[in-house]
């Protein structure tokens, strides 16, 4: 039989934004969780950068926020997307003004762009400073999992030594090319890959060039081989230059510096530039969403459950909230609050959403290449999506996400999001009535006594009666009056 060098309540195949995130939740909902990433420590590449309104709410939530907005700090004069043959050559503005960041009726949570390479330590110190485990240079070799549990053989990278865990859940937050998604032989209909890009990281002062900062510039030099895209970090002297590769005949060995020099010196458009390369990194652009996102035990989220073109920011972003959606549900159930099957919710719940975005952001990112207007409208599809109900009558549906407010409590300005990490919470304009009897803990809070409404919204958003709102700020229950005992949620 089988001995266990560890037991962990979660193991998290995957430390990039997704893997560590859920490590952040569930940590703060009391649950330990076991992280394990192949690579020596964080991304070395900013790779995603935009942190859309929902994902900066969760972060606020979970007391990150003001770190993160320090970490894009360095960011917060871009905007637009330049087209240009060379940096040093004129520009031609494809759009130069931001959507708004702020959505003040909506959210507390301000749109941020920041490097991944900086967001990810933050993930780190929080999470590790409330006891989670996080092994990097490990790599999960293999797993079984059967109806208690899951058995997973790790590997660190350095010393060789290998280590059997046993967890009774794991969360597959291991990217695109998932193996543990391949092991499952879950399937992405209709998935391809429509761009090889590489990523090549670079320093130069770039400053005689770059006299207002773009969000990004699109370069297509066609005499120096170069077509392809160059973004900022937060570091203003270190660059990322993507180009299109093909795989067939080439691979991240064939980019030697001198080679990703000419290309930098091409896209800057003069050979006397000094740059260094400091790393190169091969990824894939394309489309898949799993049609599966659960085996048993088996959680799929982030990027092993779907990927898509970067275009509106949306791959990592719903990758941590595919996280915000199952850590509650696993430590509901972990902690005895929930049966079992709350757990179905989480693929009910969050496929469909991939599924739907999936289509879209191939037509967003097609015409952001075209030079096109934006298509979508953020705020309708970051916010507004219902998991469960298109119920337009009544305010604050169930299965839709409980509509901001700022509220007030001793001098304290919190927003309604603020409260809803760890347990159901029921808001309520009512001050007397029995409690409703639920199997899981619920914060009872009666606007206009416990809390202030601070700006008169409770009528105009949540009319009246009481909301039973999840731990990810999706309303479960609602009535107009307080309160019938409301049945367990399930999700
Ligand atoms: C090199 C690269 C560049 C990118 N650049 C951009 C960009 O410029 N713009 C953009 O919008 N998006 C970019 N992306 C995509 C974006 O970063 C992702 O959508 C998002 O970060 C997904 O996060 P994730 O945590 O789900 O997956 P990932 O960030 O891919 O993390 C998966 C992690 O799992 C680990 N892992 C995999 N298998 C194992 C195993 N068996 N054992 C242990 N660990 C394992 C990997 O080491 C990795 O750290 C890029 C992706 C990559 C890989």
């Amino acid at each position: 039989m089988e001995t266990f060098d560890d037991r962990t309540p979660v193991l998290i195949a995957g430390g990039g934004l997704v893997g560590l995130a859920a490590s952040l939740f569930l940590a703060r909902q009391g649950i330990r969780s076991l992280l394990v990433d192949r690579h020596p420590g964080v991304s070395i590449h900013g790779r995603a950068r935009g942190i859309n309104q929902r994902t900066m709410e969760i972060y606020r939530a979970f007391g990150i926020e003001a770190d993160v907005l320090k970490a894009g700090a360095p960011f917060d004069d871009e905007a637009g997307v330049a087209r240009c043959e060379t940096l040093a050559g004129p520009w031609e503005w494809l759009y130069e003004q931001e959507a708004p960041r702020a959505w003040p009726d909506l959210t507390a949570g301000e749109f941020c762009m920041a490097d991944q390479n900086t967001v990810e330590p933050i993930l780190i110190d929080a999470a590790v400073n409330t006891g989670a485990v996080h092994r990097f240079n490990t790599e999960l070799l293999s797993f079984d999992s059967d109806e208690n549990g899951v058995t997973a053989r790790i590997q660190d990278r350095v010393t060789g030594e290998r280590r059997t865990v046993r967890a009774d859940y794991l969360i597959a937050a291991d990217g695109n090319r998932s193996p543990i998604r391949e092991k499952l032989g879950i399937a992405r209909p209709d998935a391809y890959t429509f761009l090889h890009s590489m990523n090549i990281v670079f320093r130069a002062d770039l400053s005689e060039f770059v006299q207002r900062r773009a969000l990004f510039w699109m370069i297509a030099n066609p005499a120096a081989g170069v077509f392809g895209g160059l973004v900022s970090t937060a570091d203003p002297s270190r660059w990322q230059l993507t180009v299109s590769y093909d795989p067939k005949t080439e691979s991240e060995a064939d980019f030697s510096d001198e080679r990703c020099l000419r290309l930098i010196r091409g896209a800057i458009g003069r050979d006397d530039v000094p740059a260094e390369v400091e790393n190169v990194a091969s990824w894939e652009q394309g489309v898949g969403v799993a049609e599966r996102y659960r085996d048993g035990r088996v959680f799929l989220a982030g990027d092993s459950a779907h990927t898509w073109p970067p275009a509106g920011a949306l791959g990592a972003n719903t990758g941590v909230q595919d996280a915000h959606n199952l850590a509650w549900k696993l430590a509901h159930v972990l902690k005895g609050w929930a049966p079992a099957d709350l757990l179905d919710s989480y693929e009910a719940e969050r496929q469909p959403l991939a599924a739907h975005l999936a289509p879209a952001i191939v037509r967003h990112q097609q015409a952001r290449m075209s030079g096109a207007t934006e298509p979508e409208d953020p705020p309708t599809q970051i916010l507004d999506y219902r998991y469960w109900s298109d119920n337009r009558e009544i305010l604050a549906p169930p299965g839709g996400r409980a509509p901001h407010l700022w509220l007030g409590r001793d001098g304290e300005r919190i927003a309604v999001h603020d409260l809803f990490r760890d347990t159901y919470v029921l808001l309520t304009d009512s001050d007397t009535g029995p409690l409703p009897d639920l199997s899981a803990p619920v914060r009872i809070y009666r606007i206009g006594r416990d809390l202030i409404d601070l700006e008169t919204q409770w009528p105009s958003r949540y009319g009246s009666g009481s909301a039973l709102i999840r731990p990810d700020g999706y309303i479960a229950w609602r009535s107009t009056s307080f309160p019938p005992p409301p049945p367990p949620p399930r999700g």
